[in-house]
């Protein structure tokens, strides 16, 4: 007889549909009560759910809450945003950092207006056509936006497979196969917010098992042993620190020239503080990802429809 092309351990057992079943009902009732109050939760409309996504992808929720009401009250659909210049978007983006996500997002209104008839489509694919919309992210749209049954799977929902279902950690591909198992066949979008509420508030990287409303449906809380699910890691990466980084330096360039033009001379005035070298480190990098532009002498941010007002003779 001819050995199995892997190697099986028998002391990995994998969880049964029943056991699905049950955790997922179990989730599926306790969802009212964890439901987080988010603007963006339980609002089906197509394009600000890609907006509230987009935002999400590098910036913590509380902060996203605000930019996300005033980005939509001025650009209510995609058509709207492509219209804007995009000095107009990188102003909008104020306080939620990572720029390059702005253009993208831009960009991806541009698309969706020349070639989606300015409609935000439904199919997971065509979503990941957009510019700056990965796998998460699509999936988000598809499910919160559409209904579509997909899994909706980021860090904190990894975690709660590998702890409550599995109670062991998992590769990328089997989370994935286990998060679509483990969806219903109706109420996917409930069930899928219902899975990041639970990951955010109580299945943290230190979790909160005692309040958890699943934890006797816990496979890990059952029957012990090494936390399956030790580090925040998956989907978003820690993220480096900011103060003092060229990531908040790049956003100090931005709001500056958001207020206007300015002329190297009055960027070495405002920003006397910063080492020349560093300082044009990071405006190569702005210009590099097209959300700064420079004439002559004087920088701005990209797409902005007013002429450079500084004076020429100081744009040195
Ligand atoms: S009981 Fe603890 S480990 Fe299990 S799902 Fe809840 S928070 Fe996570």
């Amino acid at each position: 007889m001819s050995s199995p092309p892997f190697a099986v351990d028998p002391t990995v057992r994998t969880s049964g549909s029943s056991e699905l079943a049950a955790f997922r009902r179990s989730l599926l009732r306790a969802s009212p009560s964890i439901r987080r109050p988010l603007p963006w939760v339980g609002d089906e409309r197509p394009w600000a759910v890609l907006v509230s996504e987009v935002m999400l992808q590098q910036t913590q929720t509380s902060r996203v809450i605000e930019p996300w009401e005033r980005f939509l009250e001025r650009f209510p659909t995609p058509s709207a945003c492509a219209e804007a210049p995009l000095a107009e978007v990188l102003n909008l983006w104020r306080g939620l950092g990572y720029p390059r996500r702005a253009k993208a997002l831009h960009d991806a209104a541009r698309t969706l207006r020349d070639d989606f008839g300015g409609v935000v489509p439904r199919d997971p694919a065509e979503l990941r056509s957009l510019p700056g919309v990965g796998e998460y992210t699509a999936a988000a749209v598809a499910s919160f936006a559409f209904g579509e049954r997909v899994a909706v799977l980021d860090t904190n929902v990894g975690r709660v497979l590998a702890r409550a279902i599995e109670n062991r950690r998992l590769a990328d591909r089997e989370a994935r196969r286990l998060a679509e198992a483990l969806l219903p066949r109706r109420d996917v979008a409930l069930f899928n917010q219902a899975m990041l509420d639970l990951g955010a508030q109580f299945c943290r990287s230190t979790p909160r098992c005692a309040t958890c409303p699943v934890a006797p449906r816990c496979r890990w809380r059952r029957e012990g042993g090494e936390d399956p699910a030790p580090r925040s890691a998956g989907v978003s990466r820690p993220q480096t620190r900011y103060e003092g980084s060229n990531r908040q330096l790049r956003g100090r360039v931005l709001r500056a020239l958001g207020e206007g033009p300015r002329s190297t001379r009055q960027l070495d005035v405002a920003f006397a503080d910063v080492a020349l070298a560093r300082r044009e480190e990071v405006l190569a990098s702005l210009l590099r990802d097209g959300l700064v532009a420079q004439r002559g002498g004087v920088f701005l941010l990209a797409g902005s429809s007013e002429a450079p007002s500084v004076d020429a003779r100081t744009a040195s």
